[in-house]
């Protein structure tokens, strides 16, 4: 579930609804659209009363897919936790589902009170919720390979509050420990977790992008350039675009990551074609073709997720990528290059035809001499369904979640 943060606006001081995944901000008071930049992790607050006396307590929030390799497949499972990351006695282990029942507010410095430090990092609470889940409850079975392909990692912080009979949760206005609790003293507010929010012009030109919401990949439909919103601002992306024809209605993004796999000898497209036994021979031109894995840039069920990956990894040699120009129908990138990368060896486990050959090799593939760029492919609407015509890759139209300009 997404959970819902209380903001004003940058410029006018409205009252702006954001979802965890937005990057950009669009006031429907003033107009003003920017982008959050943070240099760490988002940090939100619980809502209370008169917190200049509390001091809070961080929790680390990860939702995202898990995806195990193991013997008898691949297994994935969508993880939505916030765990606890300091370790004292009588603090909730987790939220539960406050965070989603409550508009959050956006740490800032007129926020007040203190804060605890958190003592665990991200990747341990990834680790707490791989062993929760029960996918890892058949221990014995053999795991080739783990990946965390995460839509979003913040903190959200629990107000606590020191009374004379003991430490209270404030939200809940309930007795977490009796008496004086210690090592609570905590720190001041960080300029550091200060998120900027900057406004939504082109780099390059000066021009206004396109894009909104929980897009990360703005355009310029004056220059052609296209943008990444990441925690360092904008950045330039190489991207393309496979033409479509008058019947095409949409493009959808895939990172396009040209990579080796060293450990195997996969050096081109011939290479993949046959290390994975695949049901075609390889023409000769392939072998001068350098692989690259086709990794959907845009969140969508771990099952399709990983069905497209392998389609358009497969059919990677029946698409004609062009310059990258601003046309109408560019679905939203909503799936960073980061995670793309940490998707290199679940797409290629989803892609072995015969998995005795790959998956015993996964935990030592490491794939090396990586390049990026965005490339959207052109969809046509079958009714229910959009097609890729290049690849026949279909994409059912609610699945795709859509609806809300379509
Ligand atoms: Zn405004
Ligand atoms: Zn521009």
């Amino acid at each position: 579930m997404e959970i819902r943060i209380e903001q004003s606006c940058p410029q006018c001081g409205g009252p702006v609804v954001l979802s965890e995944s937005d990057r950009l901000l669009t006031c429907s008071y003033c107009g003003v659209r920017n982008f959050l930049r943070s240099r760490g992790l988002f940090r939100y607050v619980l809502p209370v009363a008169g917190r200049e006396e509390m001091v809070h307590a961080p929790y680390l929030r990860f939702k995202g897919t898990i995806f195990l390799v193991r013997e008898e497949g691949i297994e994935h499972r969508l993880v939505d936790t916030t765990q606890v990351a300091v370790d004292h006695a009588g603090l909730p282990p987790s939220l539960g589902l406050r965070p989603q029942a409550m508009r959050l507010g956006r740490l800032a410095a007129a926020t007040g009170g203190r804060f605890l430090r958190p003592a665990i990092r991200a990747t341990a609470v990834l680790e707490k919720a791989a062993r929760l889940s029960t996918l890892l409850r058949q221990e014995r079975a053999v795991l080739y390979h783990r990946a965390f392909i995460g839509e979003t990692v913040s903190c959200i912080y629990l107000p606590l509050q020191q009374r004379r009979d003991g430490l209270f949760d404030a939200v809940q206005d309930r007795l977490l420990v009796k008496g004086r609790a210690r090592g609570l003293e905590g720190f001041p507010f960080s300029p550091r977790w200060q998120v900027d929010f900057l406004p939504t012009l082109c780099p390059h030109c000066g021009w206004t992008l396109d894009g909104e919401g929980d897009c990360l990949l703005l355009t310029c439909g004056n220059c052609d350039r296209a943008w990444l919103v990441d925690n360092s601002g904008l950045q330039p992306v190489p991207w393309q675009v496979v033409a479509g024809d008058e019947r095409t209605r949409l493009y959808i993004g895939f990172w396009r990551i040209t990579a080796r796999i060293p450990t195997l000898a996969m050096e081109s497209f011939a290479d993949f074609i046959e290390l994975t036994n695949q049901p075609m021979l390889p023409r000769p031109e392939w072998q001068r073709r350098a692989m690259q894995f086709w990794i959907p840039a845009f969140r969508i069920r771990p099952r399709i997720f990983l069905r497209l990956g392998r389609q358009a990894t497969i059919g990677q040699h029946r698409l004609r990528p062009e310059p990258g120009t601003v046309r109408p129908g560019l679905y939203p990138v909503t799936l960073p290059p980061t995670e793309a990368r940490q998707a290199i060896k679940v797409i290629l486990a989803a892609s072995a035809a015969s998995p005795k050959r790959i998956f015993p090799s996964l935990p030592g593939v490491r794939p090396a001499g990586l390049s990026f760029a965005l490339v959207y492919l052109p969809f046509v609407s079958t009714g229910q369904e959009w097609l890729q015509p290049h690849t026949g890759m279909v994409i059912n139209k609610r699945v795709l979640g859509f609806g809300r300009s379509l």
